[in-house]
């Protein structure tokens, strides 16, 4: 298996959130697209993990993902150990990916902050040769991080301006999470609501680059441009 790009993120359903509308844009290109959810969400108030990795092939489907899997690493408490690691090093290694897309670095959860950590920490060690005897080095070209909740300014901004319903829909395949419940009171968004705030979440970065609907992502690293006569988002 090698993948062009694997997006790895803590929960079933974060994907969907973050950088779906950018993976389903990337799959329409002809790249092999790959998502990995290192927890089932059993924390979660609704649903089981059975039903939530139903869901979560089903919301793979939509997005056209040549390969998605999930690590079954212990919800709400996600810690980055040597074991975690390492696990998610062999994982790198089978599945190769050119780029992977984490969460961004600082957030509210903190299972986010850490996948992004033990994701950043096994990419590296993803490409020590005697790490493992049984899988060959891989480390990724480039690592992306996806910023959608993180209030920061985004290095770039992924047009998913035909992609933003069909991210939608792979959203809406949780239906133990998004369904409009009697039980939810209150605490849980139906769809309307989720559609509303997602859909201004990603008019406000499409307005960035003077487009409808966008993804951000930060990278650490500054980018290159080769044609400055060529370049994307019109100054005012
Ligand atoms: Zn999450």
């Amino acid at each position: 298996m090698s993948l062009d790009i694997l997006a790895i993120a803590a929960h079933p359903d974060d994907i969907e959130q973050t950088c779906g509308g950018t993976l389903i844009r990337m799959a329409e290109l002809g790249y092999r697209t790959g998502a990995l959810d290192l927890t089932a969400g059993d924390m979660g108030t609704r649903g089981t993990p059975d039903e939530r990795l139903a869901e979560a092939d089903g919301a793979a489907r939509q997005m056209r993902l040549a390969w998605r899997g999930n690590l079954r690493f212990p919800d709400a408490r996600l810690e980055n150990a040597i074991s975690a690691r390492m696990t998610l090093a062999v994982k790198i290694r089978e599945l190769r990916p050119r780029v992977v897309i984490l969460p961004y670095w600082e957030g509210r959860h903190p299972d986010h902050y850490r996948t992004s950590e033990l994701g950043y920490e096994a990419c590296f060690l993803a490409g020590l040769k005697k790490l493992d005897e049984y899988s060959e080095p891989h480390r990724p070209y480039k690592i992306i991080y996806a910023s959608l909740y993180a209030h920061v300014t985004p290095t770039f901004v992924v047009d998913i301006s035909a992609q933003f319903e069909t991210r939608m829909q792979a959203l809406l395949s949780y239906r133990s999470q998004y369904g409009a419940r009697d039980d939810a009171s209150g605490l849980f968004p139906d769809e309307q609501e989720i559609r509303e705030r997602l859909g201004a979440i990603a008019r406000f970065y499409g307005n960035l680059i003077g487009v409808k609907y966008g993804e951000p992502f930060v990278t650490r690293e500054t980018m290159q441009v080769d044609d400055i006569v060529n370049m994307g988002v019109r100054s005012i």
